[in-house]
Order: C-alpha cells, then structure tokens, then sequence
C-alpha cells in the first residue's frame, strides 16, 4: 500500500493539534504505520529540506523546524501521497481552503502548522529518512468497510 510521511511541525505541537490532526488521517480512512515525537538537529532540518536550500526562506524554515519537537508520521493508504496533501492544504493557509488543516488551523506559511510528501518519491526518500527503523505492517480489520 502506498505510504506517506507526515511530520506536524513545532507549533502544531505547542498548540495542541497533535490529536485533532491525527484524527483526520485516521477517520479518513488511512492507517497510522509510524509515530514518534523527535526534536530534530539542525543537519537533519537541513537534510530534510535540501531541495530548498537556495530558497530566501530556508534558513528560517530550519530555524522553524528545530524551534521544537515534531511529530513525525508514516501514513499508509490508497492514494495517500496526493490525498495526504489534499487533507492538508496549500502551502499558504491564506491560500488553503476551508476544510484542509493548513485552512481550518493555520494564518502564516511560516507557521503552517504540517509537512506532507508532494510525490511517492519524496515520500519513500522521507520515510528512509526519518524512520531508519522502518514501520509497522499491520492492517485493519475493517479493512473491507473502507476499500471496496
Ligand atoms: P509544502 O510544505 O506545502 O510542500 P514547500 O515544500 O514549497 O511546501 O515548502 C516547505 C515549507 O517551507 C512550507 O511548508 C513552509 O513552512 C515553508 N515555506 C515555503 N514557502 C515559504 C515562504 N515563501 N516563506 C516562508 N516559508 C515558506
């Protein structure tokens, strides 16, 4: 099944959207296959997001980043990757809409409280990533309520 990494950044974390976030992932449909909180060194930040680096906002991205722990995040499902990034909205919360996370939870694109892979490429290189360890495989039992 396809997977996806989802990480909510530092201030989803301190403001107390660790559960309502989840919970969208989870009542769509989608399995939770990884999870844990890590404060990330600045390298990893870096790491993560190399593919900005020669972007004017980068160094504040880190900084952002590594203010705080994270919630990092595998999610598996149908169509997870693009479905994923649908649930959480445009990069500009000014610009999401209503009913995404970056919508309903967040003003500012430097403070758009979640991070969602943008391709099934970047997914497997983020998932390698952050969990080294590799995931659960697991599936549920109601699974044929949810896929037809
Ligand atoms: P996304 O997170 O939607 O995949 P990008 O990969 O383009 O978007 O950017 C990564 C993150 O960098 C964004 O989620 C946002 O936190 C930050 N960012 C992007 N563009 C800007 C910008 N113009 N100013 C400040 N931060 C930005």
């Amino acid at each position: 099944m396809e997977q996806t990494f989802v990480m909510i950044k530092p201030d989803g974390v301190q403001r107390g959207l660790v559960g309502e976030i989840i919970s969208r992932f989870e009542k769509k449909g989608f399995y939770l296959k990884g999870l844990k909180m890590v404060s990330v060194e600045r390298s990893f930040a870096e790491k993560h997001y190399a593919d900005l680096s020669a972007k004017p906002f980068f160094a504040g991205l880190v900084e952002y980043i590594i203010s705080g722990p994270v919630v990092a995040m595998v999610w598996a499902g149908k169509n997870v990757v693009v479905t994923g990034r649908k649930i959480i909205g445009a990069t500009n919360p000014a610009d999401s809409a209503p009913g995404t996370i970056r919508g309903d939870l967040a003003i500012e694109i430097g403070r758009n409280v979640i991070h969602g892979s943008d391709s099934i490429e970047s997914a497997s290189k983020e998932i390698a990533l952050w969990f080294p360890e590799g995931v659960a495989e697991w599936q549920s039992n109601l699974h044929p309520w949810i896929y037809e």
